[in-house]
């Protein structure tokens, strides 16, 4: 009759799976979030994840107070609070939704396990995406490897059922009031610095809310706009989508409704959504891709090690490579926490064929310096980038980041905001300054290129005919 709603990505109260099925089946029902210190103890003492993790956490327990409700918020390892909890509150049911990431599955093994060591149980239930695990299997009940069928089958699939929102409001008389200390600790209290935090992130739930509204007034430009870093095109929604400020379900019927009306730009926004299931689905069928490629004979690339390729790294790190975009693109990543998709292929691809450098060093500095980190959707990408992946970028078709730089920055608006060392240099300057600047302005402060595209491409190739030899 009572229970623990367990919030981890999904940190709102509108159309939340597991507070929904928490309110119609036990009279009682209390919440938590854990700051897990298994997860936190490895960060950096300053990240702004953990700053918008707090922000939202308060916007929760406004909104559970406003029901009746309040959020308990512990700070230590989960897998054993959460059992604690469970205890001091006496439930008999521990509520939570669906979180597919190997380390988050033993995790939620080992809650399970002490919550029957005194007949409770934890529940759990798909919330994060729209289909997951074995939902969209092939006609042979295999798992998709192919973006574009596994689309189909989404899209024959997906319909009402599925998109439907998980009321909470109307269910929300069982909330109860914590019999427990609740409130939202500060930053400096769990051991954090501040970070940072863009504030056109916004906060928690209210601010998904604001970044939707405003981007619903141009989706129907997406299609046009998306591949512009320096145009607002995409919808910014990411680090939300990542922790759950923002129902997958209520984004995927906005956009499904319209993309039938004939809208090009919800249209093509939908099919975004969809390969983040897509590498959803990628996690569960194939957790060995989690660390290493996908096709394993990927695995034989012999990637540059030593001190020039230690070199290579940090540069790509900081941006100063020399290519504009690239390092542009990087500061973004730095500054801010965040990247535009376009520039995210082209860095990663210049990371791992043009400094043949392995992608999980990529990877890795992404998961740590990306607000919106999410395992599965950042180890496709960079499979797709090193083409290692399963529907992968070819690896004979190698990004040349001086025209990407041309193509989708053209007047190096993009560039110049990161990079304003090169603000004065022209709009084709702009993009190879080491062959195009005047010689005056070469050596202002900007780093020559650190390889030769040219040269690098020839190297890649060589690299990459191992795969051939083994596939
Ligand atoms: P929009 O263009 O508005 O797209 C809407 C939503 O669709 C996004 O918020 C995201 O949830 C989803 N989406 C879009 N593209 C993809 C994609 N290719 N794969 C999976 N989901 C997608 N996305 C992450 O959420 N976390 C990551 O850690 C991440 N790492 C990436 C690493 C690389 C090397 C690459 C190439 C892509 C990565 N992406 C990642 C995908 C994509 O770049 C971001 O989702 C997108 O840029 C976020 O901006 P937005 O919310 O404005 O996107």
């Amino acid at each position: 009759d009572r229970a623990l709603v367990w919030f981890r990505r999904d940190l709102r109260v509108e159309d939340q799976a597991a507070l929904h099925h928490a309110l119609r089946s036990a009279k009682q029902v209390f919440c938590a979030f854990v700051l897990d210190r298994d997860i936190l103890d490895a960060l950096p003492r300053a990240d702004r994840r953990v700053e918008f993790i707090l922000g939202a956490l308060q916007v929760l327990d406004d909104d559970l107070r406003r029901l009746g409700g309040a959020l308990i918020v512990r700070h230590g390892v989960a897998a054993d609070e959460i059992p604690k909890l469970a205890a001091e509150l006496a439930v008999q049911a521990v509520f939570a939704n669906h979180d597919d990431e190997p380390q988050a599955l033993q995790r939620d093994a080992r809650v399970a396990d002490r919550l029957k060591s005194f007949s409770a149980e934890l529940r759990t239930f798909k919330d994060h995406v729209v289909f997951e695990r074995r939902e969209v299997l092939t006609a042979t009940g295999g798992a998709y490897g192919v973006f574009t069928p596994y689309k189909n089958a989404w899209l024959r699939k997906v319909d009402d059922f599925y998109l439907s929102p998980y009321p909470v409001e109307r269910h929300a008389a069982a909330l109860a009031p914590s019999p427990l200390a609740t409130g939202v600790p500060t930053l400096q209290a769990i051991g954090f610095e501040p970070a940072g935090l863009t504030p056109h992130v916004g906060r928690g739930s209210r601010g998904a809310e604001e970044l939707l509204d405003d981007f619903l007034d141009r989706i129907d430009q997406y299609h046009e706009k998306r591949d512009f870093p320096a145009v607002k095109g995409p919808s910014y929604l990411s680090v939300h989508l990542r922790f759950g400020t923002v129902s997958i379900r209520r984004l995927a019927r906005l956009a499904h409704a319209r993309a039938t009306g004939g809208d090009r730009g919800a249209e093509v926004w939908l099919s975004e959504l969809i390969w983040r299931d897509f590498y959803h689905q990628v996690m569960h069928h194939h957790p060995h891709a989690m660390t290493s490629a996908f096709r394993p004979e990927y695995d034989a690339i012999a990637w540059e090690t030593g001190a020039l390729a230690d070199e290579h790294f940090a540069a790509w790190c900081d941006g100063r490579t020399g290519f504009p975009l690239v390092d542009a693109a990087m500061r973004q990543l730095n500054q801010t926490g965040y990247m535009h998709n376009r520039l995210r292929m082209v860095t990663a691809s210049f990371l791992t064929k043009d400094l043949g450098l392995d992608w999980r060093r990529g990877e890795a500095w992404f998961a740590q310096q990306l607000l919106d980190f999410d395992l599965a959707a950042n180890n496709g990408g960079w499979q797709w980038a090193s083409s290692s992946g399963c529907d992968a970028q070819p690896y004979f078709r190698i990004f040349n980041p001086t025209s990407q730089s041309e193509k989708f920055d053209p007047q190096g608006r993009f560039i110049r905001r990161y990079c304003p060392e090169l603000a004065e240099l022209d709009d084709k300057a702009i993009h190879a300054p080491w062959e195009r600047a005047p010689l005056a302005m070469q050596g202002g402060g900007y780093p020559r290129p650190v390889v030769d595209h040219a040269v690098a491409r020839e190297r890649t190739l060589a690299r990459y005919a191992v795969v051939k030899s083994r596939a």
